[in-house]
């Protein structure tokens, strides 16, 4: 299976490194909700590609919406451009990259560049991805989109240093949990000892990552935790972040990050959520499935979001109120499905 996903991958990398043969100005783009996946990708393809392709006139690196604290540490961040403020874009670009993303949706405003490029890459490992560049590297795989980044460079012979081994290692550090989740593959060990060769530093990645927290998160995250909701059966546990939460903590919205694992730590829990009331009143949602028979990127998929079978997210057009109504009796048939079986 593996092979095979492989082998019709190299088709396509030969057709990605004809194209970036032929493209000057290239344009890479995260998703939207950055994390350590979309901007290690992001900023691993940039100094690559800079590096090794003289032909190249200018790669430019944006996002939409504000860049995470937490990951200031990684090398380029402070060249990353936001879609909101950036004056120095151009209007088209020869070739635009999207990384770590599902769907157009998932590009927020970049989405206009990406579509109007001469040609638009998308290079995703997401089980729920519907194919909307023109060239489409998808696998899904791979643990994170740094991984498939990796082994496009490693196909172009572009050789590793410090700079994009830090910025894929950080990739493939955050989508798989530290090592710990079942996308922890003998290749994804391969890779990160590549990396960590090349000049990754693992104590430090992780020390950047997640123990230099601030204050304003670690207490939001306890307050949350301990406000946690939990079904009759302690099987699916909920946690509602609303804007008032957040602001009694004077946190910001990454802060959340990390909560939604800590609810599904639980023992008997099958599905952990994470209901987030955005700042135009509407509801994020983060989940994730404590089972591989539970898959929750397809519950996502009905609002319209998706992701990993473990681990997915949507945005429901809904009230912080309205919205777990909505989704908890879904979770229950799934569990309720899930419990028959088993
Ligand atoms: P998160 O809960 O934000 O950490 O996201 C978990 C997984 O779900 C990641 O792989 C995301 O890319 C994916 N995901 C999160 N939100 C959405 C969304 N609105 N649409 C599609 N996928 C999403
Ligand atoms: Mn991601
Ligand atoms: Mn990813």
């Amino acid at each position: 299976m593996q092979k095979i996903a492989f082998s019709r991958s190299l088709v396509i990398y030969e057709d990605f490194i004809a194209a970036i043969g032929e493209a000057k100005t290239i344009f890479i783009t995260a998703h939207v909700g950055p994390d350590g996946d979309t901007l290690g990708s992001m900023l691993g393809f940039k100094f690559a590609l800079e590096k090794a392709c003289p032909h190249i006139q200018r790669v430019d690196c944006v996002i939409s919406g504000k860049m995470p604290d937490a990951y200031r540490f990684l090398p380029g961040i402070k060249e990353v451009l936001r879609m909101e403020t950036a004056t120095t874009l151009l209007p088209q670009y020869d070739m635009a990259i999207s990384v770590d993303c599902g769907s157009p949706d998932r590009l927020g405003l970049a989405r206009p560049l990406f579509e109007g490029a001469k040609i638009s890459v998308n290079i995703d490992h997401h089980i729920s991805n519907d194919r909307f560049g023109k060239l489409n590297i998808v696998e899904t795989t791979a643990a994170a989109s740094a991984e498939v980044a990796f082994d496009i460079l490693k196909t172009m012979k572009i050789p590793m240093d410090a700079n994009i081994a830090t910025c894929l290692y950080t990739g493939i550090v955050t989508d798989t949990g530290g090592f710990k989740y079942s996308n922890t593959t003998a290749k994804v060990m391969e890779t990160t000892a590549a990396l960590i060769s090349a000049g990754a530093n693992p104590e430090y990645i992780f020390k950047q990552l997640y123990e230099e927290q601030p204050l304003s998160q670690v207490m939001l995250q306890a307050d949350a935790l301990r406000q946690t909701q939990f079904n009759p059966e302690y099987t699916i546990g909920w946690a509602v972040v609303t804007r008032e939460l957040l602001n009694q903590h004077n946190a910001l919205d990454e802060h959340i990050d990390g909560l939604v694992e800590s609810i599904r730590r639980v023992d008997t829990v099958l599905i952990a959520v994470v209901f987030k009331e955005t700042e135009s009143g509407i509801t994020k949602v983060s989940i994730r499935s404590d089972t591989h028979d539970i898959d929750v990127s397809a519950v996502m998929a009905q609002f319209g979001g998706g992701g990993h079978k473990m681990a997915a997210g949507c945005t429901m057009e809904m009230s912080i109120t309205e919205a777990p109504k909505a989704l908890l009796p879904l979770l229950e048939e799934k569990v309720r499905q899930k419990l028959l079986v088993s």
